[in-house]
């Protein structure tokens, strides 16, 4: 199978750079064919602007997602978003690695999505009328395709469970993994997560590295997390509302999302 890598870090020789090192390595020696989009190095542009469309007319005012649309369907994106576009649909597997800065993505990782995931390829597609709501949460251009977060933390997994003070990390991941990865499509699985990642030494990176190993083996056969999809009868239509009676016992907040 074929795995694209988006790796997050400024410095190759950090944890995140040695378990992306561990990724490419394990997938390679199952006979997975790797990509890596190294975004420090390829000097990956993180933001989203008008250096973007170079064929909108000089001088109009930027309509983002117009202007995206129009640069997706008319072949005039720059080169970089539409390589990482044909790495996205040449892969049957995306992992997303990185260091949990301020509870989310570095900033580079965030502006990858934005430039990459246009409209027309990831977002604004398929039918929108007072029928349906487009082809999104389930369905999308990545339907079929796999999806995993891999990342450090320097909090504890206690800081991070269900009351712990920085909130469930199912709950902070759930802009990412519901709202970036299934909402184009996506099947994705549970995170890896390595806490208390400044604690680390040779035998605890040693045992992680294993936990990982485990993890890669299994990432065409574990089951994603069960997300509601969009277009098959929970959610009414227009308001996008899940139904009165869906969502059991002790299912409250974002977790009602999942099945
Ligand atoms: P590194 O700093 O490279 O390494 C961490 C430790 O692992 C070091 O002791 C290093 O020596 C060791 N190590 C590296 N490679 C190996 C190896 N191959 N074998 C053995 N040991 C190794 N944390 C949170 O929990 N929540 C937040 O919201 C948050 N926000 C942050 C915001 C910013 C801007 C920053 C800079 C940090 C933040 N952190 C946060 C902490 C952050 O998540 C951790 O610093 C990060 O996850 C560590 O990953 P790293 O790859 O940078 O580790």
């Amino acid at each position: 199978m074929k795995v694209l890598i988006v790796y997050a870090h400024p410095e190759p020789r950090s944890l995140n750079g040695a378990l992306r090192d561990r990724t490419v390595a394990t997938l390679t020696a199952a006979g997975h064919e790797v990509l890596v989009s190294d975004l420090y190095a390829q000097g990956w542009k993180a933001a989203l602007d008008g250096v973007d469309f170079p064929a909108e007319p000089a001088g109009a005012p930027l309509r983002v997602i117009e202007a995206s649309h129009r640069a997706f369907e008319q072949g005039t994106q720059t080169p970089d978003v539409a390589e990482e576009q044909r790495r996205l649909l040449w892969a049957d597997a995306v992992i997303l690695q990185f260091p949990l800065w301020w509870f989310s993505m570095p900033a580079i990782l965030k502006g990858w999505v934005e430039r990459v995931f246009a409209h027309g390829f990831a977002y604004g597609v398929g039918e929108h009328s007072d029928r349906r709501w487009g082809d999104r949460y389930g369905e999308g251009v990545f339907a079929g395709k796999r999806a995993m977060l891999a990342l450090t933390a320097g909090g504890w997994a206690d800081h991070y469970s269900e009351r712990g003070i920085n909130g469930p990390m199912d709950d902070l991941l759930f802009p990412i993994q519901h709202g970036i990865l299934f909402y184009p499509g996506f099947s994705v699985l549970d995170p890896f997560v390595v806490y208390r990642a400044e604690r680390m030494n040779e035998e605890r990176f040693q045992a992680i590295a294993i936990d990982l190993d485990r993890r890669l083996e299994r990432l065409f056969v574990d089951r994603p997390i069960a997300y509601r999809p969009q277009n098959y009868g929970d959610y009414e239509i227009p308001s996008m509302k899940l139904r009165e009676g869906l969502g059991g016992a002790g299912q409250q907040g974002l977790r009602l999302h999942r099945t």
